[in-house]
């Protein structure tokens, strides 16, 4: 459990949809946190990036900021460091003579790093609304739940759960107290292999796509061998011999960004670029892995197209802003979005220039905002499980 949420008032009426849809007002009932105490400032203010050097410098080591490969130009520009969830987390651990994280990212990220950091070390996320809508499809109730579910079917003991890095700390908690593991998009066969070894079955929580496209892409599984458990049907909507039949069982959830490509986004490209390949991250739908020609996490395909050679042609199924800087990266190689519609990812991309700069000047001023903080027996737990991957062979 974290403890840095603005109450949602219950009673606001919601604000009508056409003004949602023009980016003005918010409706409190469907978004947490939006409010920030003190001035945000005006995303007009042409002083904007100078306020955030000037804060920043202000702070200097005791603040150090993150920045994820997802985040926008006008944010990732003040990142002293930029990476994945996990990398991110590790940098920020070996910080520790920084007092405060400012994380731009989502909050499960912003746990993650809270629980990897020293107990003197504060963790700020700039925009409390900035949640992960994959994160967010596994509850900790749902999945005690799920777990009665496992121990009615008489499985319970076999079962090894292995969640995501995408995941709340209740549910990496959760994992821990069960003798499972926390998996990254690079480790995640490792983690599946280990997981196999301790027991005869794995709950794969809460990305159903990277749980199915490792257990059949890398590890030579059947789709039959996998079922998907659906929290909000009774049972999982599973029976007790489908569970007791099923190898991996994966949760329901799924990424909003990337799990929007296509088979089509996929024929569409190979059609409009002759010779072009086509790179996906594996939180993708698996006929998109399959129809793929290279699978592979974000710090994989940054790398794989440094890389490749120039005048190479690549359709990148990930989230836009990563792939648009790819693009300007690499001018000598033709790097385009997989889908024709834009795709980036709207929780993402609430940490913008106003809320940087209001973090970091109230931070400046002496005034802690937007921390993150997760309990000391969810951290234990969470801990056993992060440290169970680290010690991955
Ligand atoms: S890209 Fe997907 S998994 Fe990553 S934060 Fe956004 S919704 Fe969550």
């Amino acid at each position: 459990m974290t403890t840095a949420q603005t109450p949602v008032d219950l009673d606001v009426q919601p604000t009508p949809l056409a003004l949602l849809l023009l980016g003005r007002e918010a409706d409190p009932r469907s978004e947490r946190g939006v409010e920030c105490p003190g001035d945000l400032p005006s995303p007009s203010d042409p002083d904007l990036v100078e306020r955030a050097r000037a804060a920043k410098e202000k702070l200097g080591d005791k603040v150090f900021v993150l920045g994820h490969h997802y985040q926008r130009d006008e944010v990732i520009q003040f990142a002293d460091v930029t990476g994945d969830s996990f990398k991110l987390a590790r940098d920020a651990a070996a910080r520790p003579e920084a007092e405060y994280i400012v994380f731009c990212g989502v909050h499960f990220m912003a746990e993650s790093a809270d629980i990897l950091t020293g107990d003197d070390q504060k963790v700020v996320l700039p925009d409390l609304a900035a949640g992960c809508s994959m994160a967010d499809m596994a509850t900790a109730e749902q999945v005690a739940e799920c777990w009665d579910v496992l121990t009615e079917a008489g499985i319970a003991e076999q079962v090894v759960p292995v969640s995501y890095m995408n995941s709340s700390a209740d549910i990496k908690a959760f994992t821990g107290k069960h003798g499972g593991t926390i998996c990254t998009s690079s480790n995640a066969k490792r983690a599946l292999d280990w997981a196999f070894e301790q027991g005869e079955k794995v709950l794969f929580l809460p990305d159903q796509h990277l749980g199915r496209n490792t257990a059949v892409r890398d590890m030579g599984m059947s789709l039959e061998d996998c079922v998907l458990y659906n929290p909000h049907k009774p049972n999982g909507g599973l029976t007790a011999e489908e569970l007791r039949n099923a190898k991996m069982i994966l949760w329901r959830g799924h990424c909003s960004v990337h799990g929007r490509f296509s088979i089509d986004s996929v024929n569409d490209v190979r059609e409009r670029i002759p010779g072009v390949r086509v790179l996906v991250h594996p939180e993708c739908k698996h006929e998109v892995v399959a129809a793929a020609d290279e699978v592979g996490s974000t710090e994989y395909i940054i790398k794989a197209l440094d890389a490749a050679p120039a005048g190479s042609k690549w359709a990148i199924g990930t989230e836009l802003n990563l792939v648009r800087r790819l693009a300007n990266a690499h001018p000598d190689k033709e790097i385009v979005f997989l889908d024709k519609t834009v795709c980036f990812c709207s929780t993402m991309n609430r940490i913008d220039l106003p809320h940087l700069v209001w973090a970091l000047e109230s931070l400046a001023e002496g005034n802690l905002v937007n921390r993150i903080e997760v309990d000391r027996e969810t951290e234990q737990f969470a801990k056993l499980a992060l440290e169970r991957m680290l010690a991955l062979p």
